[in-house]
């Protein structure tokens, strides 16, 4: 068999070219989170790989939560992102297995979730939880460890709504999961 055939009748398949691997991820870093505008599905660590297969851009996905109602506008706005950079339909494995963790958020992401006013997830997921602490939470505000959880689900239900006893100011916290 040729090589070509193995995509016959796929308009859009054509061969790797040398960059489209890196152009891609710099597409991807400019795709954000629809409920955290500051932080791209990179900074998430949501995008676990990208590859060339068949002619066409392959990417693995694991979303924030299975059930994250996100999950579905994410993957839209990748695809789309991808489309208008000239990547023709490219194919997306949703990977619940390792489940995404907080831990995959990059140095970046901790950085922009904190400027935007979010408190970015401290430690490990699995450490607290294994220890049935509840995590240290600082406020983004002022800094200050003298937080309270006000409620389990903040602005969205990824999030939890915490207020800082020093300055009195709530804030969103993305939760360790
Ligand atoms: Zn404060």
């Amino acid at each position: 068999m040729q090589p070509g055939e193995l995509i016959a009748g796929d308009r859009g398949a054509r061969a790797l070219r040398e960059g489209d691997l890196a152009r891609a991820w710099g597409v991807l870093a400019q795709v954000m989170d629809p409920e955290v505008p500051v932080v791209s599905v990179v900074d998430l660590g949501v995008v676990r790989d990208v590859a060339w297969r068949d002619g066409h851009l392959h990417l693995v996905v694991t979303p924030t939560y299975s059930g994250c109602p996100a999950t579905e506008v994410i993957e839209g706005d990748i695809r789309q992102a991808l489309e208008q950079a000239g990547f023709s339909a490219p194919a997306l494995e949703r990977r619940l297995t390792p489940a995404w963790t907080s831990d995959w958020i990059s140095e970046l992401g901790r950085q922009r979730l904190h400027a935007y006013g979010i408190a970015p997830p401290e430690g490990s997921t699995s450490k607290a939880s294994l220890l049935g602490k509840p995590p240290e939470v600082r406020c983004p505000q002022c800094g200050s460890a003298h937080t309270e959880l006000l409620s389990q689900f903040g602005s969205t239900a990824c999030k939890a709504l915490y207020r800082c006893r020093a300055c009195l100011e709530p804030f969103d916290y993305f939760k360790c999961i």
